[in-house]
């Protein structure tokens, strides 16, 4: 079958049927931030942190498939201020402690306030007052650093295919819940599969948070994004 032609950023590019912009992007070398999508878990589009401009129009890049000319803009000063804001009303939306979080240096989102060098958020800090909550044997919740981005309730499942998390309520009050007879039944290496696949700090396997030290952690070693080509200026 014929590949794609579009480009990004002006690189011309090649994509598969079917691919989105953001698969497309990968493997032409382009880095899209992101936070909710992680390899392997359907897209959800909920963080829009990967929103990019196609003509006129803005779209999530994890959802969104390409099309033959697709004109992309991604790096660009005005959808970098908008990650930018995005990662900063995640921070003042919850309780985000870096130097004491067992996440740190493993924190996409940390990671990400890094790229954007963010310093004082734009916006004011909301303090809410959350739960910390044992899931199961092997597994917290910290609910002061969730940041709603739904891989836990796309990728967390029973050996026979059941959800154990799920989103409740709406607006400021959504959280994060979960079937507390199900999350009994988790091994220690779903509970392990479960705080790699949350971008933060807010499930955590029990015993093993500051096992690797802070300093030598992921992207301790290298920035995120920094696989790609670099297309700031
Ligand atoms: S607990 Fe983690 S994976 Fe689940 S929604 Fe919150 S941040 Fe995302």
């Amino acid at each position: 079958m014929n590949k794609i032609k579009f480009t990004i950023d002006g690189k011309e590019c090649f994509a598969e049927p079917g691919q989105t912009i953001m698969e497309a992007a990968k493997a032409n070398g382009v880095y899209i931030p992101a936070l909710c999508r992680y390899e392997g878990l359907k897209p959800a589009g909920s963080c829009r942190v990967c929103t990019v401009r196609v003509g006129r129009g803005h779209m999530a890049a994890c959802t969104q498939p390409v099309a033959e000319g697709m004109v992309v803009e991604n790096i660009v000063p005005d959808l970098e201020d908008m990650r930018k804001s995005l990662i900063e009303m995640l921070f003042v939306e919850g309780n985000h402690l870096c130097p004491t979080c067992q996440k740190s240096g493993n924190c996409e989102l940390q990671a990400l306030a890094y790229r954007y060098q963010m310093l004082v958020p734009r916006f004011p800090y909301q303090f809410p007052v959350r739960q910390v909550e044992p899931v199961g044997p092997h597994l917290l919740l910290e609910q002061n650093r969730c940041i709603q981005c739904l891989r836990c309730v796309r990728g967390v499942k029973t050996t026979d295919g059941k959800a154990v998390f799920g989103s409740v309520k709406r607006s400021g009050k959504k959280k994060i819940a979960f079937d507390r007879d199900l999350a009994a039944g988790l091994s220690a290496d779903a509970a392990k599969k479960a705080m790699d696949q949350c971008p933060v700090g807010a499930l955590l396997k029990k015993e093993i948070g500051f096992m690797v030290p802070i300093g030598k952690r992921k992207f301790d070693q290298k920035p995120i994004g920094s696989e790609f080509e670099d297309k700031r200026s």
